[in-house]
């Protein structure tokens, strides 16, 4: 079964390794949110790249979700000395995966072909996509302090700031990247990972054609909400902030215009009804995955509603 998932960054992350762990690897095709990529002293930096690629890897640090396993942060610390930016946080090991990728962008490489060569690497088998290889920064709208760019509202400013909209710059001129839209056309199922739906689904939902070829899949998404709550991260804030009630309920809406099936957790079962009136057929599971085995057992049962669908 072909199965295409849209992912963020830990969340996303967690739901595609489980998925790797149960499907062979030319099945499998991640497609990943970019719009979190910024220049930070010089370098390019694509955090949920690297988290999805580090995590089907085995050399994701599995504390954060983010990050090396075993990093050591002997450069943070000489940089911290000198007086240096010092809030977002990069590992030696990490600073090595900036280096090149930078070295090879500068050389006229684009991300999808650096991406599948660092994939190669690392032993990755799955095709992990960016889902362009054209800039697109999504900058967050705050009541306080305008607009902020993302990594800014994120790590800087600790999600504090109410969000008041989402703005992805670039998104018009981007183009998605070789196999996007072909690997979504040709899929027995997308499966939307419990990634956050405003900024890390949203950005890939958003690229040009993209809508359109979600609208002919089939697609099941797992919530990354759990009782109103996110998991992890700003998603349940953000809905907040917007006036809506954080929920499994919200998030099916939120994707209503091409979902085909939602997973919610057995908490917010009495959210179903409302889920399956609007056409979406709902299942409800634990969908907190706290262990490979959770990733596993979770991903297992997603495939089993995407052969039912
Ligand atoms: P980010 O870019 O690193 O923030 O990554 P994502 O957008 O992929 O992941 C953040 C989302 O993942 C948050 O909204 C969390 O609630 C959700 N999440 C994290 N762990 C889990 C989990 O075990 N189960 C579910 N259902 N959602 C999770």
């Amino acid at each position: 079964m072909k199965i295409v998932a849209l992912a963020g960054g830990v969340g996303g992350a967690k739901l595609a390794h489980g998925l790797a762990q149960c499907l062979p690897p030319g099945d499998l095709t991640v497609i990943v949110n970019t719009g979190d990529d910024f220049d930070h002293y010089g370098l390019r930096i694509c955090p949920d790249l690297d988290t999805v690629c580090y995590t089907l890897a085995g050399l994701a640090n599995p504390e954060t979700g983010w990050g090396r396993a075993e990093e050591r942060w002997k450069v943070m610390e000489n940089l911290r000395a000198l007086g240096a930016p010092s809030w977002f946080n990069l590992g030696d090991a990490d600073l090595a995966t900036h280096l090149e990728r930078t070295r090879r962008l500068r050389a006229g490489k684009p991300l999808t072909a650096v991406t599948a060569e660092f994939c190669a690497a690392w032993g990755v088998a799955q095709r992990v996509l960016p889902m362009t290889d054209q800039p697109v920064a999504t900058m967050v709208q705050t009541r306080s302090d305008g607009e902020l760019p993302f990594q800014e509202y994120f790590v800087h400013r600790r999600c504090e700031p109410a969000v008041t909209g989402f703005r992805f710059e670039g998104i018009q001129a981007a183009k998605a990247a070789d196999g996007v839209l072909e690997s979504i056309q040709s899929a027995d199922a997308v499966v939307l990972c419990p990634s956050n739906p405003w900024v890390s689904i949203g950005p890939i939902v958003a690229l040009p054609g993209v809508m359109d070829a979600l609208r002919s899949a089939k697609t099941i998404a797992v919530s990354p909400l759990i009782g109103g709550q996110a998991v992890k991260g700003p998603a349940a804030k953000m809905y907040q902030d917007l006036g809506i009630p954080p929920s499994s309920k919200a998030v099916a809406e939120h994707y209503r215009a091409f979902l085909t099936a939602m997973v919610l957790d057995r908490t917010d079962c009495d959210e179903a009804a409302q889920i399956e009136h609007w056409g979406i057929i709902s299942m409800v599971t634990n969908i907190f995955m706290s262990s490979p085995e959770d990733r596993q057992r979770l991903a297992r049962e997603v495939l089993a509603l995407c052969e039912q669908v």
